[in-house]
């Protein structure tokens, strides 16, 4: 498929997906920002050249968050796609703190690309910590929520030092911010 015409398509099927949700921020932006900020950073770090991770950065929380299924991701998309949106969902089966840690754990063994989704998802979110805080979270649970990113992250380096300093300089303002209360 052309990839401009993949890319538009994996926006609008994320948007459709998504319709309704806001991120958790105080803010209540369109939870769709949140993909195009994750897409974004990914099409710069690649400069362009790998469509399909791009296009799985904007369908990344759709099998986790919607009632989007791995098959109907292969056909409107492909498998590669599929895969990438795969690796970096949680089995929402588990309990939260079973499914934090084992983020943490399975960070390592993640392949390279679906290593760069998650940084870029890291970064979105911790940006987010200082752009929008969530109402009703303590200082404590957002440092807290600021640490578990760092662990996971701890998992995903030495495949794009670009983006890993792009969650670094997200990691420190947000501790910055929380610092200063
Ligand atoms: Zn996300």
């Amino acid at each position: 498929m052309d990839e401009v015409l993949l890319l538009t398509r994996a926006f609008v099927f994320a948007a459709e997906k998504h319709t309704g949700q806001t991120r958790k921020g105080e803010n209540k932006e369109p939870y769709v920002n949140h993909l195009a900020e994750v897409a974004h950073l990914l099409a710069v770090a690649v400069q362009g050249r790998d469509a399909n991770l791009i296009a799985a950065g904007l369908l990344h929380d759709t099998l986790e968050d919607t009632d989007t299924t791995y098959a109907e991701l292969v056909s409107a998309f492909n498998e590669d796609i599929a895969s990438l949106v795969g690796e970096v969902t949680d089995d929402k089966s588990l309990p939260k703190q079973e499914r934090k840690r084992l983020q943490v754990e399975h960070a390592p063994s993640r392949t390279d690309r679906a290593k760069m989704l998650k940084l870029a998802d890291k970064t979105s979110n911790l940006r987010g910590i200082v752009a929008s805080p969530p109402a009703g979270w303590s200082i404590e649970r957002r440092l807290e929520y600021v640490r578990w990113g760092r662990d996971v992250v701890a998992g995903l380096r030495g495949v794009h030092p670009w983006l890993e300093a792009q969650f670094d300089e997200a990691a420190e303002a947000a501790e910055r911010a929380l610092a200063d209360g």
